[in-house]
C-alpha cells in the first residue's frame, strides 16, 4: 500500500544509473517505498494511492542549493529595491527616485544588485549620485556581490562616516582626492552603515523566508542553506520550526562575526528537525571576484589591489577551533588563492571533528594545484557556483589576472581530486537561480555572451546533477536522507519537462520544472 505512485518516467539521479526498466517511484509516508518498474508498483498501490502519470517525463531527486542567502532572495522579493539588471547609473538612479517617492519621508531606501561591469559608465554608484534623486532619506544600495555597498550622504552621516573615520581592519572607506568618502564601502566597513539601519522585523523576516522557500520549491529546490544569519533571523526560523510552517527545508548557517559588531557572536544552539538544520558555522574570509574584493595573490587586472582579507588570521584561528571543538561544522566563504591557502591552514590544524564532520569552504573560486590536493587530503567539501561563469564571467574577464582565468571555479580538478562538490547559487548574487542554469554552466564552461571560461574544467551532466542533488546533501549532513531516489529517502522530487542526461548542454535551461513534491505531498505545480 502506497500514499503515491509516479510512474512512466525516467529516473535521473546523479551518481550512476538506476536498474533497467526502473520507470516508477512508490510513496509511503513521505518517504520512498519502492522504486521499480511502473506495473509492479501500480498492482501493489492500493486503492487510496494517487497515481500520477509521468508520461516519460523525469524524475530527478529535489534540487539542494548548498548555498544561498535565503532571507535576501525575499527581501528582494518582498521590501528591497531590486536594482539587478540595470544598465547604467542613470537607469539605476531613477529607480531609486521612484522607489523613494512610495516610501516614508526619511525612511531608509536599501536597494541590491548592481554590477559596475554591467553598467554603462563602468564604474560604482557613489554618494553624489544618489544624493542627486534622494537627498532626503538614507539610501543603501549593495553590489550584486553582497561585499560592497553604494551609499549616499545621509547615510553616511548616519552611520557617522565622514574624511576622518579609520576603516574597521578587513574593510575600506573609498575616499576622494580631499579625503571625504565617495560612499563606496568595501567588505568589513559595510558594517558601519549596517548597524545604523533600523533591522527588519521578525514580521518583516518571516515574510522574507516564506518568500523565498516559495520561490526555490518552483525551481525544483527542495532543501537550500541560508548561508549567513544573524541571532534574531535565526530565531525567526527557529520559530517558523517550531509551528511547521516551514515551506522548505532549510540549513541556517550562524554567523561568528557581523560586520559593525565588536565582538565574535556566541555560538548558538544546534537543533536538528526534519525541515531545519543549525550545525553549521558560517566565517567570511575575504570578498567576491566579480567585485574585486576576493583576496588573491596577484594583483586584479584593473585595478592596484589584491583584495580583502577580513580576519586577522589569529582571530578567525581562534573562532574556528571553539567552534570545531564544540561540535559545530565550519564553512568558510574563501575565493581567492590568498584566502583559500589561509583558510585550508587554519583547517589543516583543527583535529578530528568531534561528531566526524567535514568541513566547508563556500565558493573555493580560485584554488591553485596544491590548494586543490591539499583540500582533498582534508576531506573539505567545497560549495562552487558555476551559475557564476555564466551570469558574471564578464567581470571575471575583466579583472581577473590571466595567469588565473584559467583556475576559475576548476570544477574537473575538484572531482579527479576526489574532493566532494556541492553546487549551488549563492542567489542573490545572481538573478537567476535555476539550479538547470547551474549544470548548464558547469557542462559548457560558457559565459552569458558565449564565451567559454576555462573549458578544460567542464564536467557531465551526470556530475552536475550528483552535485546539485546529493553533494548538497553530504555537505549539510543530511546524506542518510536527502539526495537520491531510493528506498528510504525523503520523497523530495522534482519532475521536469524532459531528462538533463538525455538533453544537449545548450538546451538544459529550455526544461521545466513541472511538478514539486516535498515529502511526497505536491507543494509546486507549474
Ligand atoms: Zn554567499
Amino acid at each position: 500500500m502506497f500514499d503515491l505512485v509516479l510512474f512512466n518516467g525516467q529516473i535521473a539521479a546523479g551518481g550512476g544509473d538506476p536498474a533497467p526498466g526502473t520507470r516508477a517511484v512508490a510513496v509511503r509516508d513521505g518517504r520512498i517505498a519502492a522504486i521499480g518498474d511502473s506495473k509492479t508498483l501500480l498492482d501493489q498501490a492500493g486503492a487510496g494511492a494517487r497515481r500520477i502519470d509521468l508520461a516519460g517525463r523525469a524524475v530527478v531527486p529535489g534540487f539542494n542549493d548548498a548555498h544561498a542567502h535565503v532571507w535576501k532572495i525575499g527581501h528582494l522579493r518582498t521590501t528591497m529595491l531590486d536594482v539587478r539588471g540595470v544598465r547604467s547609473i542613470g537607469e539605476l538612479t531613477e529607480k531609486v527616485r521612484s522607489f523613494g517617492a512610495r516610501l516614508a519621508p526619511g525612511a531608509w531606501l536599501v536597494g541590491r544588485g548592481f554590477n559596475e561591469a554591467m553598467l554603462q559608465e563602468r564604474r560604482l554608484p557613489t554618494r553624489e549620485d544618489l544624493d542627486a534623486v534622494a537627498a532626503d532619506r538614507p539610501v543603501v544600495l549593495t553590489r550584486t556581490c553582497g561585499h560592497v555597498y553604494s551609499v549616499n550622504s545621509r547615510a553616511l552621516r548616519a552611520a557617522g562616516i565622514d574624511a576622518h573615520t579609520d576603516p574597521p581592519f578587513g574593510g575600506e572607506i573609498v575616499r576622494g582626492d580631499g579625503g571625504e568618502p565617495t560612499g563606496v564601502l568595501r567588505e568589513t566597513a559595510m558594517g558601519l552603515v549596517t548597524r545604523a539601519m533600523p533591522p527588519p522585523s521578525a514580521r518583516d523576516y518571516e515574510a522574507m523566508i516564506d518568500t523565498a522557500l516559495r520561490h526555490q520549491l518552483s525551481l525544483g529546490i527542495t532543501s537550500s542553506s541560508d548561508c549567513g544569519v544573524s541571532p534574531p533571523l535565526l530565531a525567526v526560523y527557529r520559530d517558523m520550526d517550531a509551528r511547521g510552517v516551514l515551506p522548505a527545508r532549510v540549513n541556517v548557517m550562524p554567523l561568528r562575526r557581523l560586520d559593525g559588531m565588536a565582538g565574535p557572536v556566541p555560538l548558538a544552539e544546534q537543533h536538528v528537525s526534519g525541515m531545519l538544520r543549525v550545525d553549521t558555522v558560517k566565517f567570511l574570509a575575504d570578498g567576491g571576484l566579480s567585485g574585486a574584493t576576493a583576496a588573491l595573490s596577484v594583483p586584479y587586472r584593473h585595478a592596484p589591489t589584491n583584495g580583502v582579507l577580513r580576519f586577522e588570521d589569529g582571530e578567525l584561528r581562534e573562532l574556528c577551533r571553539e567552534s570545531h571543538a564544540a561540535g559545530w561544522r565550519i564553512a568558510t566563504h574563501a575565493i581567492g588563492d590568498r584566502a583559500i591557502g589561509q583558510v585550508l591552514g587554519i583547517y589543516e590544524q583543527l583535529g578530528p571533528h568531534p561528531r566526524g564532520y567535514a568541513h566547508r569552504i563556500e565558493h573555493f573560486g580560485l584554488p591553485d594545484a596544491a590548494h586543490v590536493a591539499r583540500a582533498a587530503r582534508l576531506g573539505v567539501i567545497a560549495a562552487p557556483q558555476t551559475v557564476f561563469l555564466h551570469s558574471l564571467g564578464r567581470n571575471f574577464r575583466q579583472y581577473l589576472p590571466d595567469a588565473l582565468l584559467p583556475r576559475c571555479y576548476p570544477l574537473r580538478a575538484m572531482l579527479d581530486a576526489g574532493i566532494r562538490v556541492a553546487l549551488s547559487s549563492d542567489a542573490p548574487v545572481v538573478e537567476d537561480d535555476n539550479p538547470l542554469l547551474g549544470i548548464a554552466a558547469a557542462v559548457t564552461r560558457k559565459d552569458a555572451e558565449g564565451e567559454p571560461i576555462a573549458a578544460e574544467q567542464a564536467i557531465s551532466v551526470e556530475e552536475a546533477l550528483e552535485a546539485y542533488t546529493m553533494g548538497g546533501a553530504v555537505a549539510a549532513g543530511d546524506d542518510h536522507r536527502l539526495g537520491r531516489i531510493a528506498p528510504g529517502a525523503c520523497a523530495d522530487l522534482a519532475i521536469l519537462s524532459a531528462n538533463p542526461r538525455a538533453t544537449p548542454p545548450d538546451a538544459l535551461t529550455e526544461i521545466k520544472v513541472d511538478m514539486t513534491l516535498l515529502a511526497g505531498r505536491v507543494v509546486y505545480e507549474r
